[in-house]
């Protein structure tokens, strides 16, 4: 019977190997998330869900691709109140897809709990690359549906600093979450191009509504919703003001 006992002992190991094997090559496919990129299903099998989900000191080379983009030369927050975010999210075809952001290191741990929640629940977030893709131009990159957090700038025809200048607020599905603002003389829509979307009545996905996940988890984190504000209307934007 010795022979046979062997057989079992020798398939057993293999299975044993094989299994670890493929353990460590998802995990290690882990190792460098590339924003942008799609994992595959499987990989969830393997991978334990905090591995997608990263907090990390700006890096070297985020930090150059930020110069002079949504980092400014007179840009006074430091370096060491920011953190960069990697992190996965459904898109609306259901993907697992990498994003990443820069925020205040303040609501770092809210961003993250409340993206893996998003992406648990499969709430869809089209893309959320750094603004610097967009030369931190606002208006493009919400054009783009781009959800974005950290740029030093002001409010558009204003000199007050807007609240993503600390790296405070984010932005989820701008596009289709537009901001508005009537005055005397104006109206300003941004983006543009998300004027169709003004009418909260209409039916679309990537809407931000009061009785939504989305706007759910930011509330309970502590934020407040651009969307329920008098005037303007910000639909995409959550912000968390430290008393
Ligand atoms: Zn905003």
């Amino acid at each position: 019977m010795k022979w046979i006992e062997r057989i079992i002992w020798t398939l057993a190991l293999m299975a044993v190997a094989g299994l670890a094997y493929i353990r460590f090559h998802y995990w290690n496919s882990t190792r460098s998330l590339t924003p942008g990129s799609i994992i595959p299903e499987q990989t969830f099998n393997w991978v334990k869900m905090d591995r997608f989900f990263q907090i990390y000191d700006i890096p070297d080379t985020i930090f150059s691709l930020m110069q002079g983009k949504s980092y400014k030369d007179n840009c006074t927050i430091p370096r060491s109140d920011l953190k960069y975010l990697v992190f996965i999210h459904r898109n609306l075809e259901g993907n697992a897809v990498v994003g990443e952001m820069v925020v205040n290191q303040l609501i770092a741990t809210d961003i993250i709990e409340i993206m893996e929640q998003l992406f648990l629940k499969s709430y869809p977030i089209e893309k959320a690359r750094l603004i610097d893709y967009y030369d931190a131009d606002d208006e493009t990159s919400m054009r783009d549906n781009n959800s974005s957090g950290f740029n030093w700038r002001f409010i558009k025809g204003t000199d007050k600093l807007s609240n993503h200048s600390t790296g405070l607020a984010v932005d989820i599905n701008p596009l289709y979450n537009p901001y508005y603002k009537s005055t005397k003389r104006r109206e300003i829509i941004q983006p543009q191009t998300g004027q169709p979307y003004l009418d909260r009545t209409a039916d679309f996905p990537f809407k931000i509504t009061e009785e939504d996940l989305c706007h759910a988890l930011f509330a309970a984190h502590g934020f407040t919703w651009g969307g329920s504000w008098e005037s303007p209307k910000d639909y995409q934007h959550f912000e968390k003001i430290e008393q």
